[in-house]
């Protein structure tokens, strides 16, 4: 068996975090991303300001790599429109682009990472993982950063509320250049927003119930053109097969503690309702922090830092809930449109309640 100091598994954006900060501050630190090269991911695409503040932090800058920018909300549902200036700058960026500039950069930095590898199971006591090929990897601090994905021997509890996320991208209208559209619909929403490729990433976060009900995605699309008829044309122009989908996201869930040496960052760590944008930020967030700890304190700074985590992620979490649950029925969700459109100061104090950073 082959000993390591850090050992990341999973390169999305909180693996990628970890990597850059460990490798930046001299830690040998080793990432292990299943994926071979690009890939598509499900997930919205949008970046809030804290999100940008953090890539600032880690040396990236998702606007020379083309990030649209978004200053303006459009939630729709209920029967009513609201829009809404976004207190600050945001952004629009396909997590296919997103993905591969941290893993280059955190090799730059002199991370080794290594792709097309799957970690196919661990021993959380002893931070060991089983690679395949018969590889073993003890690590000293192990980095659980597989995401929307359980590994097993760390999987997170089950939850009732998990959900399902879907994903396509469609032609761009016009009309949604420097804005970011949600619409509400009964167990659910979609939202829209310009990326890199100038196409339109959209994106559904659908009940598991509601999933299962409709008996798949094109019959889904089919309800929701009825029930929700500004989704509607977007729904048509994707293709049924185009769909890419990912079970089971517990939203609200966060560790509240951890084994020593056994750092849980991003979705691994918390997991924010999607409906507020804000998952990309707690990935790099909980990425950098997890990083900074070991290297201040070697792995047995793994539980401290799990519950100061969980202690700042609490307020973001508890107001993208309730806001997710007015926004998936239908008379909690009349009410929250009915007061969004009353108060216009509404959504950007959601939009700043919502955020990590
Ligand atoms: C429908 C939906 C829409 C969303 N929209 C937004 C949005 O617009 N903005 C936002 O900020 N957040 C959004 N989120 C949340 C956001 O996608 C996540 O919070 C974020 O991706 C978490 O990053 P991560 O690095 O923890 O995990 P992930 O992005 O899931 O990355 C995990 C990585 O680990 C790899 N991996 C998994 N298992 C293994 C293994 N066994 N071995 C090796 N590698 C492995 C995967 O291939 C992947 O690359 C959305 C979520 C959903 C469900």
């Amino acid at each position: 068996m082959r000993r390591t100091p850090a050992l990341i598994v999973g390169g999305g954006p909180a693996g990628a975090a970890a990597a850059i900060t460990l490798a930046r501050g001299g830690v040998r630190a080793e990432l292990i991303e299943r994926r071979e090269g690009p890939h598509d991911v499900v997930c919205g695409g949008f970046l809030g300001w804290d999100a940008l503040a953090a890539l600032e932090r880690l040396g990236i800058d998702p606007f020379a790599l083309g990030a649209r920018p978004i200053e303006r909300l459009r939630v729709t549902g209920g029967g009513r429109i609201v829009e809404a200036k976004l207190p600050r700058r945001t952004a629009g960026l396909s997590r296919r682009t997103l993905d591969e500039a941290m893993l280059a950069a955190a090799s730059a930095a002199g991370a080794e990472v290594r792709r097309g590898r799957k970690v196919l199971s661990a021993d959380l006591d002893t931070r060991t993982v089983r690679i395949g090929d018969g590889e073993e990897v003890e690590a000293q601090a192990l980095f659980l950063a597989t995401g929307k994905y359980e590994l097993r021997g760390g999987a997170r509890p089950e939850t009732a509320t998990a959900a399902v996320g879907l994903r396509t991208s469609i032609p761009a209208p016009a009309q949604l250049e420097g804005q970011i559209e949600l619409h509400l619909f009964d167990g659910g929403y979609a939202g829209l927003l310009v990326q890199d490729d100038g196409s339109a990433n959209l994106c559904l976060s659908v009940s598991r119930e509601r999933f299962r009900n409709a008996g798949g995605v094109e019959a889904l699309a089919g309800q929701l053109g009825l029930e929700a008829p500004a989704l509607g044309p977007y729904l048509a122009q994707a293709a049924p097969a185009s769909w890419a989908a990912v079970a089971g996201v517990p939203y609200g869930w966060r560790a509240a503690d951890t084994l020593p040496g056994l750092f849980r960052i991003g979705d691994q760590g918390a997991v924010i309702a999607s409906l507020a944008g804000d998952g990309i930020a707690i990935a790099l967030e909980s990425g950098m922090a997890a990083a900074s700890a070991m290297l201040k304190g070697g792995a047995a700074a793994a539980p401290a830092f799990q519950r100061g985590f969980a202690r700042r992620a609490a307020r973001p979490l508890a107001v993208a809930e309730t806001l997710r649950h007015a926004a998936e029925h239908p008379r909690p969700r009349a009410v929250l449109m009915r007061l969004l459109q009353m108060m216009p100061g509404l959504a950007p104090l959601a939009a700043r309640l919502t955020r990590i950073g």
